[in-house]
Parts: structure tokens; sequence; C-alpha cells
């Protein structure tokens, strides 16, 4: 089947047509209603794609969403009623939601009878039992504002504890698994027999590991002193929070290569938002070792966790007494598994493919 997957972001859209799982294009189309950009809105932007690609015989277009609530477990076909809902979830993703929705509006315009699939990132961790979906914070807020966590990179964790299955030659239902999608954006996930039990980002993408220029998990008092004492106002803290903290806020640099070549170069703070990245991944590692039980395999993907083996490194040195036994050279390698053949539980690296698993998921959506 010929799939077309679209990832609309508020300025730009990024597109990957299918044939089965060979990709026949792909693309991006940019700076959407910029001077210079390549299309002034988003039909402009649909547009271009529709007409640059083939869409003679298009079976499916698969949508990334960001957020999809409470309400979607999985890809779902979209007809007006889902698009009613994920225009409902827009206070949860407000800067995601809607370019989403634009790319959605204008795709069904555009090809009226081709089926549309919804895949969110949020889907994969409905799954997660109450005990880790819920603070503990005043139930009545959290009912009525939806405050709960949801988890995203959804379909980046179900790909990698797929491969990570299939890699150690075991069925996916037999398989744990510890997912660590170490990119610009960063999550943990623990995946019991396929299904996601626990992960580290929560109501937004902010929680959890430190990332490129998020902090990931914070003291909520860190807000209120900036607000109280600090005098901010909260429009800043938030910007503050999400693009000038992490390893940018840290050290000045977001790019984990320039981040190493300082490091290496005696820069102090590289050196010490490295171990302060690293440590958290270690810490999330030792947590969900505790909410699987068994572990079989630790997964690494993402810019940083497939290039990066400083980081790998520092993230599993030492951790024998916890069944993970490192091999340094294969690490140093990038080879496919990088823990000792000994090692009680598997270490692997794993590239990510979130756009081939949306289209697996558009498919399966549709019954194929
Ligand atoms: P992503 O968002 O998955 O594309 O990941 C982007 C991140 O991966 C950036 O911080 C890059 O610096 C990082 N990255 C890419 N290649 C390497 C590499 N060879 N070593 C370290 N980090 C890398």
């Amino acid at each position: 089947m010929k799939i077309l997957v679209l990832n609309t972001g508020s300025s730009s859209v990024k597109y990957r047509l299918f044939d089965d799982d060979v990709v026949a294009a792909k693309g991006l189309v940019e700076k959407i209603g910029e001077d210079g950009g390549d299309a002034p809105d988003h039909e402009g932007a649909l547009r271009r794609i529709m007409d640059s690609v083939d869409v003679d015989g298009l079976g499916a277009i698969g949508h990334r969403v960001v957020h999809g609530g409470a309400d979607f477990a999985d890809a779902t076909v979209i007809d007006d009623a889902v698009v009613a809902t994920i225009e409902r979830l827009v206070p949860l993703a407000p800067l995601h939601n809607p370019p989403a929705l634009a790319g959605i509006r204008v795709a069904r315009k555009l090809l009226p009878d081709v089926p549309q699939v919804a895949v969110f990132d949020t889907a994969f961790h409905q799954s997660i039992p109450a005990e880790g979906v819920h603070w503990a914070i005043d139930t009545e807020l959290a009912e009525r504002w939806q405050i709960r966590r949801y988890g995203f990179h959804g379909t980046s964790h179900a790909y990698v504890s797929r491969q990570t299955a299939a890699l150690l030659g075991r069925p996916v239902e037999q398989t744990n698994v510890i997912t660590l999608h170490l990119g610009n954006g960063a999550s943990a996930c623990a995946v019991r027999a396929g299904r996601s039990v626990a992960t580290s980002m929560g109501m937004s993408p902010q929680g959890g590991l430190v990332m490129g220029t998020r902090s990931g998990d914070i003291d909520p008092t860190v807000v209120f002193h900036l607000h109280r004492v600090a005098g901010m106002p909260i429009e800043d803290i938030e910007r503050s929070l999400t693009r000038g903290a992490g390893l940018l806020g840290l050290s000045g640099v977001n790019d984990m290569r320039t981040l190493l070549q300082r490091r290496d170069d005696g820069d102090e703070r590289a050196a010490l938002a490295f171990d302060v990245y690293c440590r958290r991944v270690r810490e999330y590692v030792g947590a969900y070792l505790a909410v699987l039980g068994r572990t079989d395999a630790i997964t690494f993907t993402g810019g940083v966790g497939e290039n990066s083996a400083p980081v790998r490194e520092a993230v599993l040195a030492g951790l024998a007494p916890l069944g993970i036994d490192l091999d340094e050279q294969r690490n140093a390698d990038r080879a496919k598994v990088i823990s000792r053949d000994d090692s009680p539980i598997t270490a692997c690296v794993v590239p990510t493919d979130e756009e081939l698993e949306i289209a697996t998921q558009t498919r399966a959506a549709l019954g194929g």
C-alpha cells in the first residue's frame, strides 16, 4: 500500500511517501508563511507536496499528532468527530496540535477520497497503569484540568522496543525493554511485553530527562521562586525552562556534538552539563529496572543515543552488579549489541524511524 506520512509543524511540513516499506519520496517544506519561505500557508505547503509526489493510487495519509490526551490509545482513522476531539485537546498542546489540525484539514480537502489516520505521540503510553499516571496533587484540580502524565515519543518507543525484541530473537510479548530516546527531545520508557508501563515525559514533553533546551524534571518550587522572588512573568519562566534550559542552560550549547568537543577542550560548564545529563538518564534506568523487575534489554536511540558512545558509556558504566555488562569496545564501535555476550541484560543501539512507524500504524488502523 502507498502511504503518505505528514508531520506538520507550525512553520514546516515533513513528508515521506512509502510504497509498502520502501521510501518512494521524502522532503521538507519549510519557513511556511515567512518571507522567502517555501509556501504562504499550510494549504500551499500541502499542495506543493501533493504536486511533487506521485499521489496516484495513494492508499492512505498518516498524520503525526503530538497530543491525543486520554482519548486515543491507538492510531485512529480520521472523521469529523476525531478532528473535533483533537481540536478539544489544543489547550494541552497549544504549540503542536494546531498545525497538525491544519495539515489534517487541508489534506482531507485536497484528497477527500483517501483515508486519513492520526498517529499520536501519546497513544503508546495509554497502557501505563494508574499509579504511573497520576501525580499526588488535588484530584479535583487534576480531573478538572486534565493534569496527568501522558508521555510522548510513543511512536519511537513502540518501534524501537519491537526492533529490540527482533534483535534479541524473542517475541515482543515475552520481552521487557527500557528504551532511551535521546535526541533534541529525550525520554525514557519501560516497555513490558510490548506495552508502555512507565515513561519520563509528563503532561507535556517538558518533564523527565535533561534535553537540548528543556529542563526535564525540576522541583515545582523553582517556578514559584522565579515568579515571587525573581519577579519573572510566567511567560518568561516558561520560555526559560523550555528554550533556555537543559544542556543549553547549563553550558551555553544545546548540541551534544559541540558540547562533547568543548568538554574535551577543558570547558568545565560543558563537562558539568554532560554529567548532569548522563546522571539523569542513569537515574531513570535504575528506576525502570525496578519498575520492570525482569529486564531483557536497554536500548539507545535518537541522535545522541545512536551516535554518542561517551553518553552511552556514562549512562551504563559500572552497572554490572545490576546485570548490565557494557563492552567498551563494542560501544565505541557502535555495534548493535554493546554489552558482553554473557551480560544478563543486553544493551543495544537501534536507530529509530518514526515515519516508518507512522506508516505501519496507519496501515494497521485501516486493517491492512
Ligand atoms: P535528534 O533530535 O534525534 O535528531 O538528535 C539531535 C541530537 O543528536 C543533537 O544534540 C546532536 O548533537 C546529537 N548528535 C548527532 N550526532 C551526534 C554524534 N555523532 N555525537 C554526539 N551527538 C550527536
